[in-house]
């Protein structure tokens, strides 16, 4: 029996240690990811519901690892976050996207403004506004091209310093979207005091339209409460007609999901871009 017993504590102890290792591994690679060029951003649309034409673009990091193929964000952002490394990256999508407008706005292709993801970390920074600014400006970029996301739980963990971030990325002419809107706790005292350009309504509210009677009194509910705060409502996640026609007839002012294009590399954005127009 006390074989046994060390036995399964050296199997479950190489496992662990593969665990570990491999984990190691990632963080390392990680590390060296973006001198390596192996990190990229991918874009995907989000329509206007009132003529159908490109309101924008998100822009979505990818991580093109050159073993493991395409790492989604999901596995590798939260492991840049603990690294540390999360500024560094932040400020390379911010860069490269404003890059990538400026070009698209040369080679004449119509796509107003690209958003880009923030982390809870990145807000941390001191002088953060400014060091935007900086980066979009040195890219050659307007700033009414850009916009910033910045989840609802984030800004709700530090709700004042949120507003006071907003209001000085504001005062320099950004957007700044309220990402997965409905999932985090903003008081609507606390809504009223944001000067926010967008809300996005997150992905689990759309899944169930036009089903769930709830979910679209919630829907419905976000859209009224928008019109009156201003901030226009873009729905995440729209896969179906029935979900597009559902948003679109609630006064969702703009749509992103797979129904419309999934995220894609820059070049096949734009081919998306120019067959559309065709
Ligand atoms: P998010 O900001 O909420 O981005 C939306 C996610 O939903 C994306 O996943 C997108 O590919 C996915 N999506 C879009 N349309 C649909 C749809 O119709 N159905 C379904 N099921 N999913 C859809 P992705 O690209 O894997 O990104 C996941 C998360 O990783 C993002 O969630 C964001 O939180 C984070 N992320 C991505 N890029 C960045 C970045 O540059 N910086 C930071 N800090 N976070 C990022
Ligand atoms: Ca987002
Ligand atoms: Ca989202
Ligand atoms: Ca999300």
């Amino acid at each position: 029996a006390k074989a046994a017993g060390r036995n399964t504590f050296r199997f479950y102890d190489e496992a662990m240690n593969r665990h570990a290792i491999q984990r190691l591994a990632l963080e390392s690679d990680l590390r060296r990811a973006l001198g390596r060029n192996q990190l990229e951003l991918f874009y995907q649309p989000q329509i206007r519901t009132i003529d159908n034409g490109l309101a924008g673009v998100e822009a979505l990091m990818r991580w093109r690892h050159p073993e493991r193929g395409l790492i989604s964000p999901v596995e590798f952002i939260p492991v840049a976050e603990e690294l540390g490394i999360i500024s560094e990256l932040g400020r390379w999508a911010l860069q490269k996207a404003s890059r990538q407008i400026v070009a698209w706005r040369q080679q004449g292709l119509p796509v107003p403004r690209v958003a880009v993801n923030l982390s809870p970390r990145q807000f941390d920074a001191p002088n953060l506004a400014d060091r935007i600014e900086e980066i979009i400006t040195a890219a050659g970029a307007d700033k009414s091209w850009l916009e910033l996301e910045i989840t609802e739980s984030t800004a709700m963990q530090q709700p004042e310093r949120f507003i006071q971030i907003l209001r000085q990325l504001r005062q320099r002419g950004l957007q700044v979207a309220m990402d997965d809107f409905g999932t985090g706790h903003s008081s609507l005292a606390m809504l009223c005091a944001m000067p926010l350009s967008v809300l996005k309504l997150d992905r689990s509210f759309v899944e169930q339209l036009p089903d769930s009677e709830t979910d679209v009194a919630v829907a419905g509910a976000v859209v009224s409460l928008a019109r009156q705060l201003r901030p226009a409502v873009v729905a995440e996640g729209v896969e179906t007609l029935a979900q597009q026609r559902c948003l679109a007839s609630l006064g969702c002012d703009m749509l992103q999901g797979y129904l419309y294009s999934r995220p894609l590399p820059a070049a096949e954005f734009e081919t998306w871009v120019r067959n559309r127009l065709a």
